[in-house]
């Protein structure tokens, strides 16, 4: 079988097309434009180019944008006075403060700082728990986006074995419960998982978020799963690829995300879709 792509690519664009209209249309009945406050501390050239990358989307969707630019000195006091100042800014619907941060600064610090209507990552203890007990409110980005994605290409996961690789607290861990909450059933597997080939080949869905260049063999995967790629790794050649082997996962999947153009531009244009909701949110025009 050789496995149909899932473009992320042209469904963020799609999404972030849909973000703009609702955006407008807001604005159009009179609503207050939803703002993201960008935060930066240092100068981290990854960070940099997501930051970026969030930006632009800022401006294809219509949402105001705010950057905080800080130098790596910042301390943790300053960042957190400048957390406060933002969650009471009423302009200010998203508060994004990209990581890493430098050493000196505890990042669950940072998280619980933000008041979690604007904590548009959805990393905040107080949305995951929401996400755990089905009532989620800001979803983080990467698992909402894959869950945007499988919707958008009508892949039903109820009933099915999805298996996820990886359990961090941005990716791995809320794509659990975002696959729970769609009734399919779950298994995490991790660095200490005994036999993660019989794992893999068990999964209807797999999705794999590590940061190991190519570490799932395409051989490992189950005839006609559903791959979904998270791992965006840069070879010493300067080439991005996948946690997945794509050159024979993609002769046995049935649905296979790409990397680069798969996972990557969904999980910022659910960035944007969460700033859209807390917007809506803030000013009444959706319920919690
Ligand atoms: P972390 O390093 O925080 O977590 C990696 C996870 O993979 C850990 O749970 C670890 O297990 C597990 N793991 C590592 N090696 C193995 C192995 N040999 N077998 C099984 N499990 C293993 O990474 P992140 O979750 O932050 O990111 C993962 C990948 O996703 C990266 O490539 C990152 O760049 C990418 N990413 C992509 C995004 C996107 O928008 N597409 C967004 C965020 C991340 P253990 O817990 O036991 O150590």
């Amino acid at each position: 079988m050789t496995a149909k792509l899932i473009d992320g690519k042209a469904i963020s664009k799609a999404l972030k097309a849909d973000v703009r209209i609702a955006t407008e249309a807001m604005v159009a009945a009179g609503a207050r434009r939803p703002g993201l406050a960008v935060v930066m501390v240092g100068s981290d050239p990854a960070s940099g180019i997501y930051v970026r990358n969030k930006r632009i989307a800022c401006q294809e969707t219509g949402i105001h944008s705010v950057a905080h630019d800080l130098p790596a000195s910042t301390s943790e006091a300053e960042l957190l006075a400048l957390i406060d100042s933002l969650n009471a800014d009423p302009t200010i619907d998203g508060i994004l403060v990209q990581s890493p941060q430098p050493k000196h600064i505890s990042e669950h610090a940072v998280i619980e700082r933000i008041d979690p209507r604007k904590d548009v990552d959805g990393f905040h203890p107080y949305n995951v728990g929401r996400l755990a007990t089905r009532q989620p409110l800001m979803r983080p980005c990467t698992p909402y986006g894959v869950m945007i994605m499988l919707q958008k290409m009508g892949i039903d996961v109820r009933g099915k074995d999805a298996v996820v690789v990886g359990q961090s607290n941005i990716v791995g861990r809320p794509m659990a419960l975002e696959l729970l909450m769609a009734s399919a059933t779950i298994t995490v597997c991790h660095s200490k998982t005994r036999d993660l080939k019989a794992e893999v080949g068990r999964a209807e869905v797999l999705v794999v978020g590590t940061g190991k260049p190519n570490m799932i063999p395409g051989a490992w995967i189950r005839e006609g799963a559903v791959v979904i790629d998270v791992g965006i790794n840069r070879l010493p050649d300067g080439k991005l690829c996948g946690d997945v082997e794509f050159a024979t996962a993609v002769e046995r999947a049935g649905w296979i995300t790409p990397v680069p153009g798969g996972v990557g531009p969904m999980t910022i244009a659910a960035l944007m879709q969460n700033t859209l909701e807390s917007a809506q949110l803030r000013q009444g025009l959706k319920g919690a």
